[in-house]
């Protein structure tokens, strides 16, 4: 888990030093308030034989992801009134839930991708991660638009199209250590005041 700092006495002036120091999401068009970002390996090659039979090979731990979690630190004062502790208390909560949500989705996703792979062959192997990749930038749009993205006007096209680079083509080449970055942000407007 990263943070980033945030300061404020009151929950809008916190709110504001979050949309100036949350990290940037494109498909916000801003800060965020919170952010989870999945980086995804693929330990998975083809093998072809002299008679162009084609298995595919999977390395010990095929299918790995590493999620960083991006949340907003603060601190609050002495004599910080209570309730503006708890009001921070429960958005950071919310932020924590929203942002374990997508690693869940990428969790089980990812479990069901290695599961299939150890049967696959070789084009099977390619199709698998290229559903795979659109599914969970589907179902992570998906999460987001229910959370806030239709409340604050943006589109599933938009979230969908911003999203996942494991779209690309794979078909005729090995798709060993593939990287997949896909990031998924809370607006900063979430935090209700
Ligand atoms: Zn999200």
């Amino acid at each position: 888990m990263e943070t980033y700092a945030v300061t404020g006495a009151t929950p809008s002036e916190i709110s504001l030093s979050i949309n100036q120091n949350g990290p940037y999401s494109d498909w916000i068009g801003g800060a965020a308030q919170g952010m989870t970002e999945t980086d995804i390996d693929l330990d998975v090659a083809y093998r072809t034989s002299g008679e162009g039979d084609c298995t595919v090979v999977l390395g010990n731990v095929p299918v790995s992801a590493t999620y960083t979690i991006v949340l907003p630190a603060w601190t609050p004062s002495p004599g910080t009134p209570a309730w503006t502790v708890a009001w921070w208390n429960e958005a950071l909560r919310e932020t924590a839930v929203h942002e374990r949500t997508h690693v869940e989705i990428y969790r089980r996703g990812l479990a069901d991708l290695a599961a299939a792979l150890a049967t696959a062959t070789c084009s099977q192997a390619a199709a698998l991660v290229d559903e795979t990749s659109f599914e969970l930038n589907r179902e992570n749009c998906e999460f987001d638009m229910n959370e806030y993205g239709t409340r604050i006007g943006l589109t599933m096209e938009s979230c969908l199209s911003g999203g996942s680079p494991g779209s690309a083509n794979l078909d005729l080449r090995p798709i060993a250590a593939l990287p997949i970055l896909i990031g998924h942000a809370v607006p900063r407007d979430a935090v209700q005041t």
